[in-house]
């Protein structure tokens, strides 16, 4: 087995490139699912969001209302850390918990973390490197503006509550160039995939 973490800002292309990774092999742990999956009614993180921020932040049938719950924490840092608070612990285990599953296999996983430079990250034991998926903080608005609704202001302010470019790029084992065409990001994950499995290769690991 071997594992890395993949991260970007927000649309940097990490999806794209998590999908390239699992056609080539790679087994995903997608922490934006499993925080997803954590949140789903009758599971303690959510009612442990309800005990704080209150049942303002559910729909009438039960589900998490995603839109309360940013509304309250864009406003207030305190209120973040609250619900990360709630939230990190919990997906840190549930994401542990897949990497023991694969214990022992010649899996190589890559876990998709949106917020690794955010959260604080941490060099776990049997991590084998960090992959970050680069680019322009503009390409980035023009994908988001073309692929999701969002306006560029929209994209720009959130892009500006992310880590920079910068802090980013700092904890790179190996970077991905997104900046130009399709074809070229599959040039790049190509070498990607390579880089991965020679660590597996590696006699020293
Ligand atoms: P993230 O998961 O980092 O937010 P996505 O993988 O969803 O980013 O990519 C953001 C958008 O940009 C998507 O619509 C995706 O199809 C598009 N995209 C990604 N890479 C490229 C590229 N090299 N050229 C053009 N569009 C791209």
């Amino acid at each position: 087995m071997i594992e890395v973490d993949l991260t970007g800002c927000i649309g940097s292309g990490k999806s794209t490139v998590a999908a390239a990774l699992v056609r080539r092999g790679a087994v995903l742990l997608d922490a934006d699912a499993i925080v997803a999956e954590l949140q789903q009614p009758g599971r303690p993180v959510l009612e442990e969001m309800v005990a704080h921020f209150g049942p303002s932040i559910l729909r009438a049938d039960g589900h998490l209302a995603r839109a309360a719950v940013a509304a309250v924490v864009f406003e207030d840092p305190g209120e973040l850390a609250a619900l990360n608070a709630i939230v990190h612990p919990a997906v840190r285990a549930e994401m542990a918990a897949r990497r023991r599953e694969l214990a022992g296999s010649d899996a190589v996983i890559v876990a998709d973390i949106p917020l690794l430079a955010e959260s604080g990250p941490e060099r776990r034991e049997g991590l084998a490197g960090i992959i970050v998926v680069d680019v322009d903080p503009e390409v980035a608005v023009q994908r988001l503006v073309a692929g999701r609704d969002l306006t560029a202001d929209e994209a720009r302010a959130r892009l500006a509550r992310q880590a920079t470019r910068a802090e980013r790029l700092a904890l790179a084992d190996f970077v991905i160039d997104n900046n130009g065409t399709p074809e070229a990001l599959e040039e790049q994950v190509d070498r990607c995939w390579q880089w991965i499995t020679s660590l597996r290769d590696s006699p020293t690991r």
